[in-house]
This record gives C-alpha cells, structure tokens and sequence, in this order.
C-alpha cells in the first residue's frame, strides 16, 4: 500500500492532462498517466515525474471502452494499492468540426464515448474502488474532477456533439457530487477557456485574434499550468465544504458583458 496519495489522470500524455498529472506529481501525488494513441510522450512524462523524485506509471487505455476503464482502475490499484484522485480529462474535439445541418452520428458517438460515456462510466468505477478505501481509512477522502469546456455553455455551430457532451458534464458533475458525498468522495467540475494545446494548434490564428480583441477580460492564451493550478487546489483540502462547484479557468470569459 502506497504511502503518498493516488491520481489517475486520462488523457494525461499531452497537451491540459500532462500538465495536471505533472502539476498533481510535485505535490506529492503519485499518478497514473493514462494514453490512448501516444505511448512516446505519456513514456518521457514518466521518466521526467520519476527524475523530479516522484511516483508515475503510464497505462494504455481508450476511455471509450469499458474494458480499457476496468483495466485502468484495476492496474491503478495493482501499481499503488490505493485511488485517492480521479481526474476526467481525456477528450476529442468534433472530428471534421461539421455543422449543425451536417452532423454526422458516427462523430456524436465518438465525441461521447470519449468525453461523456467513458467519464461517468470511469467515475462509476473510481468510487467504486474509493469507497472500502475510505471506510477501511486506507485513503482519507476521494476527489473526482471533470474537466469540461467554456462550450458547456457557449455555441460552436460546427461542433454540436463536442458542446453538447460538455454541457452534459454538468449534470454528470452534479449527480455524483449528490450521491457521493455521504461516501466520502468530492466532486468537482472544472471549466478552462481557451488553452493552448494540440487540441487549439489548428485555431491558433483565429484565436490569436480573438484573444487581441478583449475575448476574455484577461488577454491571453491559458495554459495547461493555470488548468493543472486548479486541479491541485480542488483536490487539496482547501475546500472542505463544497461540492458539485464548476471552477472557471478562463481569463474571466464566463462573465457577460455589454
Ligand atoms: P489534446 O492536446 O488533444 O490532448 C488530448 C489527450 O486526450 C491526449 O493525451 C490523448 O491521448 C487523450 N485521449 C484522446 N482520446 C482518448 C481516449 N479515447 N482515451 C484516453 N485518452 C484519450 O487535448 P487538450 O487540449 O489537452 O484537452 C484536454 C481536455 O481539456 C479535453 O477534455 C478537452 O475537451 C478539454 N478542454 C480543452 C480546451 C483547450 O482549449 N485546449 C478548452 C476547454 C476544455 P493520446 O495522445 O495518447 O491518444
């Protein structure tokens, strides 16, 4: 049994999850980083946790699927003998970025397998494992934090599936915090804005302008660092009381202005 806190981190081999699995390392976690189609990067981040004197391991899986979230669980406890943190990041854009009028289901399937589907189902499972740790006081408390978009609630006319996936982790945020909270376990959703990562390099131009332009109140491209920022401070003891919250990490873009 692990003495130092366990994070399982999806999607952790680039762009917003490596920085939380890095950021979640120098605060003593150990982590689970989780790849899908990247083994190379999830490998160095590894190697560079485990050279910083840090605990990490780097497990395959398709969030998507069932098996491959049975198996993250299951190779997190084997590795650590404990699952403190588990943070919901993995996901995809709308492939083709189509719009409305010519969405296609095989796009809105993956879009929610992967974003939707795979992290409530991952979640499920994650308390699950929490739950005899907490009541064996093997792990003090669970935290399990979504990571959704500013498109919850803002409109891409050619990226229906990806908004509306997002604005269901809401819900999804909400529901567990309500039946998990008697269990021990917090649950939070965080909320960043324009990050810049591989998921934003193929609209960096017309975000640069954008953001130039007073987008958000702060003009500047986020950074996976500020979203990791967050993640430490919802899974540290700083918030005792409170679950369900939805932490912005936009640059103040959620405020309406006239
Ligand atoms: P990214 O740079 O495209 O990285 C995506 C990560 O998710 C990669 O590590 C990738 O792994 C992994 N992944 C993709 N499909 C997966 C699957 N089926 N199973 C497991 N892992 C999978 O994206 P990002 O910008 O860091 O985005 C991370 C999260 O933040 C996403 O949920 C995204 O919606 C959200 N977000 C991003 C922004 C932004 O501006 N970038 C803004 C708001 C919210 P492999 O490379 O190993 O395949």
């Amino acid at each position: 049994m692990y003495s130092r806190p366990v994070a399982l981190v999806t999607g952790s081999s680039r762009g917003i999850g490596a920085g939380i699995a890095a950021e979640l390392a120098r605060h003593q976690f150990a982590v689970a980083v989780n790849y899908y189609r990247s083994p190379q990067p999830a490998a160095e981040l590894v190697a560079q946790i485990e050279a910083e004197g840090g605990s990490a391991v780097a497990l395959q899986g398709n969030v998507g699927l069932g098996m491959d979230r049975e198996r993250l669980i299951s190779q997190t406890l084997e590795k650590f003998g404990r699952l403190d943190v588990l943070v919901n990041n993995a996901g995809i854009t709308s492939p083709g970025r189509r719009d409305v009028l010519e969405a296609t289901e095989e796009s809105w399937d993956e879009v929610f397998d992967t974003n939707l589907k795979g992290p409530f189902f991952l979640a499920q499972r994650a308390a699950q494992a929490m739950i005899p740790l907490i009541g064996q006081k093997k792990i003090e408390r669970g935290t399990i934090v979504n990571i959704s978009s500013i498109s919850a609630y803002a409109v891409s006319t050619n990226r229906p599936d990806y908004c509306i996936a997002k604005a269901g982790m809401q819900m999804m945020t909400w529901l567990l915090a309500a039946r998990l909270a008697d269990c021990g376990i917090r649950v939070y959703e965080i909320c960043p804005g324009v990050i810049a990562s591989d998921m934003t390099a193929p609209v960096r131009e017309k975000y640069d302008r954008l953001i130039a332009e007073g987008l958000s109140p702060i003009r500047r491209w986020g950074q996976p660092s500020d979203v990791a920022r967050a993640v430490v401070a919802v899974v540290s003891d700083a918030f005792p009381f409170t679950t369900g919250e939805r932490i912005n990490v936009d640059g103040g873009y959620h405020i309406r202005r006239l």
